[in-house]
């Protein structure tokens, strides 16, 4: 049987561009659709922009620490439409970078919805129909609101970057990744923030002590952070939105934030009736190689619901391209993932969480908490975290945790550490930089428990 394609990917995000790429690269003939824009979550509304507004809002922090160090600097006020504008600039060039790409790499690119019509083939909206000997799923997920009265007034993330003005207050519900970082954001560019969390602590599944440390420096830094708490209706009233909690009281805010999770794009692709396995969340069900029920078709990324982070969908990508493009069938291999969130201050983390690993073996615990230099400095309370799990039996480090400024960038150096199964002895027999937060990560000495 003859095809038009060799792969046909369906998303152009950071996964199924890299998948594009790079199978073409082999000398596949390949196609991509993209119903919006070339990037995806993570270029246009997710990581990128979101990193983009953390810098933005951690000036009047560092204002005040500037103060404190003897500089005459005042914070005035911060210009939202000048930032968007210089923010969608931003994206509009690295949309193009995107499109680009594809297009120097051969790969036909269709600014259309696409669905499936059987294994081997893609209708697309503009009423073209394309076979492929392959086809990858790429469609990434998208936010996901709680279905409450007065739910379609609320924000979710995609609105925030559009936003014409900024709200002067805003009601954050949620306790996770997006939640509490837009949380410091919107703090940190002078709205009043509330948050809600049903559960007792923000960051759940992540290490008790560093979540505890982030949500009471989160509190310190302004956040009205409501635990045990959630929404149960919103009403529209002048100038904003009154918001029932499942305590019975109600408050008023000018906007309300949705960041209750994300679901995978698979509604409309036509997906169960080609025979692929959606799961309970509707995520498209792979095996180990990427590959779904059906053995033409792959799907990598958010829209399989695995481990939902850029680096991830574009390992998955890289992995499905050797498998099946370069006939070195690779797994993808979802173990001992660094990865960050950028609250204020942000987390860093690598393997198991104190709690997880005491299920698993016995650990020793080597932690320390500190006011680090330069914020003590200026006179400010804020505490950093360092955190080693360590295995008694083998001495490998089977965690790191760090709540510090730069955390993101601390534990890139530590996964790689980790990855290779470096003990704490290995650790101990570096050198420490100092002065640094990070140098305790070589220096602490004795357990501060062991279980
Ligand atoms: P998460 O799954 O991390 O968090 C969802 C939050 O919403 C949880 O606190 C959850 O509570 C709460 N929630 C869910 N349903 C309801 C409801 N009906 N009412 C009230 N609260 C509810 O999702 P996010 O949307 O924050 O992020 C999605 C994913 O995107 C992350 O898991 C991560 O993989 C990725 N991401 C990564 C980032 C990074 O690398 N820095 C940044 C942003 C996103 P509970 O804990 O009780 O379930």
């Amino acid at each position: 049987m003859t095809f038009d394609y060799d792969l046909f990917v369906i998303g152009a995000g950071s996964g199924g561009v890299r998948a594009a790429r790079v199978a073409a690269a082999t000398g596949a003939r390949v196609a991509l659709a993209e119903e919006s824009r070339y990037g995806g979550t993570c270029v246009i509304r997710g990581c990128v922009p979101k990193k983009l507004m953390v810098y933005a809002s951690e000036f009047p922090a560092e204002m005040q620490n500037a103060q404190a160090y003897g500089w005459t600097v005042h914070a005035g006020g911060f210009d939202w439409p000048a930032f968007r504008g210089t923010l969608n600039a931003e994206l509009d060039r690295l949309e193009g970078v995107y499109r680009t790409m594809l297009k120097n790499s051969g790969v036909v690119t269709h600014d259309a919805r696409a669905r499936l019509a059987d294994a081997h083939t893609v209708e697309l909206s503009t009423g073209e129909r394309v076979t492929a000997k392959h086809i990858l799923i790429a469609a990434g997920g998208a936010p996901l609101r709680p279905e409450l009265p007065g739910a379609e007034h609320a924000l979710v993330s995609d609105d925030i970057f559009g936003l014409e003005t900024l709200p002067r207050s805003i009601l954050v519900v949620g306790g996770g990744y997006i939640a509490c970082e837009f949380a410091c954001i919107l703090k940190g560019l002078g709205v009043a923030v509330t948050q809600y969390y049903r559960g007792a602590q923000i960051l759940r599944g992540f290490d008790e002590e560093a979540r505890g440390l982030v949500s009471e420096e989160m509190i310190e830094g302004g956040i009205d952070l409501k635990l045990g708490t959630n929404i149960l209706k919103i009403a529209e009233e002048s100038g904003g939105f009154v918001v029932k909690s499942t305590h019975g009281d109600e408050k008023k805010f000018e906007q309300v934030f949705f960041a209750t999770g994300r679901r995978p794009n698979t509604g409309g692709l036509g997906l169960e009736d080609v025979g692929v396995h959606l799961g309970r969340n509707g995520q498209v069900e792979v095996n180990e190689y990427s590959q779904t029920a059906v053995p033409s078709i792959y799907a990598i990324g958010d829209v399989t619901d695995r481990v939902n982070l850029t680096p991830v969908a574009i390992r998955e990508a890289m992995a499905f391209v050797e498998t099946v493009f370069k006939g070195n069938p690779k797994p993808v291999d979802h173990d001992l993932i660094p990865t960050a969130i950028f609250t204020q201050p942000e987390i860093g983390t690598v393997g198991l969480s104190e709690e997880a690993a005491r299920e698993i073996e016995p650990v020793e615990i080597y932690c320390t908490s500190f006011r680090p230099m330069k914020e003590a400095f200026a006179g400010r309370t804020a505490r950093v975290l360092m955190k080693l799990v360590v295995s008694r039996e083998t001495r490998k480090v089977l965690g790191c945790h760090i709540v510090a400024p730069g955390a993101g960038e601390l534990i890139q150096m530590v996964g790689i550490a980790v990855k290779m199964g470096a003990t704490k002895e290995d650790f101990d027999r570096v050198c420490a930089v100092h002065p640094t937060m990070s140098e305790e990560l070589v220096t602490m000495k004795t357990p501060v428990r062991t279980a």
